[in-house]
């Protein structure tokens, strides 16, 4: 029936489109996505052939008005290049008018680079923060750094490989004894994950630099109160009774 429907797609691994997806991209009337050459590429590997209509959130508002009023008699899917739309991708916009003029929105959940990094990492997740992309400058970099320091919890980033080395650097001045993990090319044939302190993480880079699409996370802060066992030995040594 007519209204937004928010698809997920692979990161990677076109097996990893999921079976609502199939069906919702079958059935649609239209599909609105990033690039049509991408979208199209993924359409034709499941043999669907539907109308791909250009979208981004700095498409004009008119634009945005005219593709909401289409999902008032139209089933319109979202979709992005790669995994999740909204997710350091566009959207946003698009649902927040969406709903605000009554349309029906629905969710169809798949892969997100974000949670695929996380899982795979293995860093403490039951709290995590994400971050999206650092910015380019250092400058800002170091401050967005800085903002994030007392957040506890593991954050993620996305990263691209030639930024990889700076923002590696960056988060190791900072915090040179916080464990990072490194994920790359997720779901796909090169799959990796490589863990470390930055020191460690940047000698093996800028010895083998890295290729492809990568979520870099960082673990929380240490825990650093003191038990109480920790706290009575520490009083009992400080009076001289040990
Ligand atoms: N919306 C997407 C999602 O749900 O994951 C993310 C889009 S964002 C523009 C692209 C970034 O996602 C890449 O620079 C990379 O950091 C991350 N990414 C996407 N696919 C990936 C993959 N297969 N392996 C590792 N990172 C990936």
């Amino acid at each position: 029936s007519a209204g937004l429907y928010i698809v997920a797609t692979p990161i990677g691994n076109l097996g990893d489109i999921t079976l609502r997806a199939v069906e919702i991209l079958s059935r649609c009337d239209a599909v609105a996505c990033e690039d049509t050459r991408v979208t199209g590429k993924l359409l034709k590997h499941l043999e669907i052939a539907k109308p791909l209509w250009r979208y981004d959130d700095h498409s004009d508002e008119k634009a945005r008005e005219r593709l909401i009023e289409s999902m008032r008699s139209k089933a319109v899917v979202l979709v992005s290049d790669a995994g999740t739309p909204l997710v350091s991708d566009p959207g946003y916009r698009l649902v927040n008018d969406a709903r605000r003029e009554g349309i029906a929105v629905t969710v169809l959940p798949g892969a997100c680079a974000a949670i695929a990094g996380l899982t795979l990492a293995g860093l403490p997740n039951d709290r995590f923060l994400f971050a999206g992309f650092l910015p380019n400058k250092a400058k800002a970099r170091r401050e967005t750094l800085e903002g994030l320091a007392a957040i506890d919890a593991t954050l993620i980033f996305y990263e691209t490989a030639p930024r990889l080395l700076a923002s590696l650097e960056a988060i190791g001045t900072l915090w040179p004894y916080r464990e990072i993990a490194v994920t790359r090319e997720l779901t796909k044939l090169h799959e990796e994950c490589r863990r470390g302190l930055s020191a460690g993480l940047i000698a093996w880079y800028e010895t083998h630099p890295p290729k492809g699409e990568i979520v870099l996370l960082v673990s929380p802060p240490e825990e650093e109160q003191a038990s109480a066992d920790d706290i009575d030995r520490m009083l009992a040594e400080a009076l001289g009774r040990t």
